[in-house]
C-alpha cells in the first residue's frame, strides 16, 4: 500500500492547485513530483547574481476577468498593481501593441480621426477585431490599416514565433491580440491583472505548504512510476500497484516515448543580459516586429516594481522549432487538426492508464495562466466525486 491517495506530476499552476485542492477539501495525502530542481513550473521567478528578480521562463504577467480565479490566489499573494503596457519596434518608432486608436493616429496622422469613426462604424467601439477578420474588409480605407496592421506587427512577428504566416495557424492565436477599438493602451483588458507581490515562487510556497502535501523536486516521474497501457492494474508505484489518483501535467508524448511519433511544439531560447544602468527600454515589453531575430525585450523591474534597484535585467526571446534534444523545453502546442488528431492518440492512451491530464503540455492547449487554475479547481472537484 502506498503513502498517498494521490500522486500530482508536476509543480506548475496545474499540478500545485490540483494538490492543494486534493490536500486542503479531499484530506488527501499527496505526493507532488517534478522533475525540476524547483516548484512553479515555467512560471517560477528567482534573484539573479545582481539581485534582479527574474522570470526564468520568460515574462508572466497575471490576468483575469474569472472573480473565483482572482480570490483563489489571492489567498496566496498579495498583488503588485501592474498596468502591463506593450509597445512594437517600427522602424525609430514605438508604437502601442495591440494596435488600438492611440496607435491609428501614430501612423496616420491627420487621416485617424476618420478611419478610426470607419473603423467604429463597421465594428463598433470598443470592438476587438482580429487582424485576420480586418483584413477581409472590402473597403479600401479599411484594408489600408489592415494591411498596415499585417505587415507591421504581425507578419515577421508571427513567422519569427511559429515560423509560419499568420493564414497558416490557428486564427485564435493571432486573435489573441486584435486591433483594438479604444485608446485603452493596456495589452490586456481584464478585470484582475497584477503581478505577485512577491513573486510567483512565493505564492508557490505557500500554495504548496500544507500538511498533507509533500513534494519531491529532481524525479522524473517515469523513474518512479510504470505505466502500463490497456492492462486492469495501470500505474505501478515503486514496483506495486498503484490505486490512488495519478494527475499528470508534462508532455504526454514524451511520457509514452513518442510511440506514435512527437508531437509538435515551439520552444525558446531565453537570453539574459544585465545593464549597469537603472533603465533599458521605455516599456517593460517592446516587441521587435519588424526586424531581429528575437521576437521581444522584456525589462524585468517594470513587471515585479523593483524600479527602486540599481542595475537592471532584461531578457531576449528566440523561438525555435522542440526537437526533443537534451535541455530543450517545449513551450507551446502547435494546435492544427493533424497535430490535435495525434494528441488524442496519447489522450486514449492515458486514459487507459487512468491518467488524469491537466495542464499545457498534458492537455495540449494554449492556458494562460487563469485558464489552468479555473480548469484545476474543476478538476479537483471532479477527481473528488470519484
Ligand atoms: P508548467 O508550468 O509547464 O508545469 C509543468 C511542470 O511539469 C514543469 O515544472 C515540468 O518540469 C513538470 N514535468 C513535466 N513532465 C514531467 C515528468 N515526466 N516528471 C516530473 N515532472 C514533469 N500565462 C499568463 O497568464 N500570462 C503570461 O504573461 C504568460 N506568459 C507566458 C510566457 C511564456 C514564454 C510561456 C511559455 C507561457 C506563458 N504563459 C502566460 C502561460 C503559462 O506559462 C501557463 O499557463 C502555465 O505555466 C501552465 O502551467 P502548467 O502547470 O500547465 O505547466
Ligand atoms: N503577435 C504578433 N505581433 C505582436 C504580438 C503578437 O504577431 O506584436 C501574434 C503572434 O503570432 C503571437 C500571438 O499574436 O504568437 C499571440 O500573442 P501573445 O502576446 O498572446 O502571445 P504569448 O507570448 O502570450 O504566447
Amino acid at each position: 500500500m502506498s503513502d498517498y491517495d494521490s500522486i500530482v506530476i508536476g509543480a506548475g499552476f496545474a499540478g500545485a492547485v490540483v494538490a492543494r485542492e486534493l490536500a486542503e477539501r479531499g484530506g488527501e495525502q499527496v505526493l507532488v513530483l517534478d522533475e525540476r530542481d524547483h516548484i512553479g513550473g515555467n512560471c517560477y521567478d528567482a534573484a539573479d547574481k545582481h539581485g534582479i528578480l527574474i522570470h526564468c521562463y520568460g515574462p508572466h504577467i497575471f490576468h483575469t476577468n474569472i472573480e473565483r480565479v482572482y480570490k483563489y490566489l489571492s489567498r496566496f499573494t498579495e498583488w503588485f498593481d501592474y498596468r502591463h503596457e506593450v509597445v512594437a519596434k517600427v522602424g525609430d518608432k514605438e508604437i502601442p501593441v495591440p494596435f488600438n486608436l492611440n496607435t491609428l493616429k501614430m501612423v496616420f496622422g491627420s487621416e485617424a480621426d476618420e478611419l478610426a469613426d470607419l473603423l467604429i462604424e463597421r465594428f463598433g467601439a470598443d470592438a476587438r477585431v482580429p487582424i485576420l477578420e480586418l483584413k477581409k474588409a472590402d473597403d479600401p480605407r479599411l484594408k489600408k490599416i489592415a494591411d498596415y496592421v499585417y505587415q507591421n506587427i504581425f507578419l515577421k512577428y508571427t513567422m519569427k514565433q511559429w515560423g509560419k504566416s499568420p493564414e497558416e495557424i490557428d486564427p485564435a492565436v493571432s486573435g489573441r491580440v486584435p486591433v483594438v477599438l479604444s485608446k485603452d493602451d493596456r495589452y490586456f483588458q481584464d478585470t484582475y491583472q497584477g503581478m505577485p507581490r512577491d513573486g510567483y515562487t512565493a505564492l508557490f510556497e505557500k500554495l504548496l505548504d500544507h500538511p498533507g502535501i509533500r513534494v519531491k523536486l529532481g524525479t522524473n516521474a517515469s523513474d518512479l512510476l510504470e505505466f502500463a497501457p490497456g492492462t486492469i492494474t495501470p500505474i505501478y508505484w515503486r514496483g506495486e500497484v498503484f490505486e490512488g489518483k495519478v494527475i499528470f501535467t508534462g508532455a504526454i508524448d514524451e511520457l509514452f516515448d513518442c510511440r506514435y511519433g512527437r508531437l509538435p511544439y515551439r520552444s525558446l531560447r531565453f537570453d539574459f543580459e544585465y545593464f549597469d544602468r537603472d533603465v533599458f527600454q521605455s516599456h517593460g515589453v517592446v516587441n521587435y516586429t519588424v526586424s531581429e531575430d528575437f521576437t521581444r525585450i522584456t525589462e524585468f523591474k517594470y513587471l515585479t516594481g523593483e524600479t527602486d534597484k540599481s542595475g537592471t535585467t532584461i531578457v531576449r526571446e528566440y523561438p525555435f522549432a522542440y526537437t526533443g534534444a537534451e535541455g530543450e523545453i517545449p513551450y507551446y502546442a502547435i494546435n492544427n487538426a493533424e497535430n490535435d488528431a495525434l494528441y488524442e492518440k496519447y489522450k486514449k492512451l492515458a486514459s487507459e492508464c487512468g491518467l488524469t491530464l491537466l495542464g499545457r503540455l498534458a492537455e495540449y492547449k494554449y492556458y494562460n495562466i487563469d485558464a489552468i487554475v479555473d480548469r484545476a479547481l474543476d478538476v479537483a472537484l471532479e477527481l473528488m466525486d470519484e
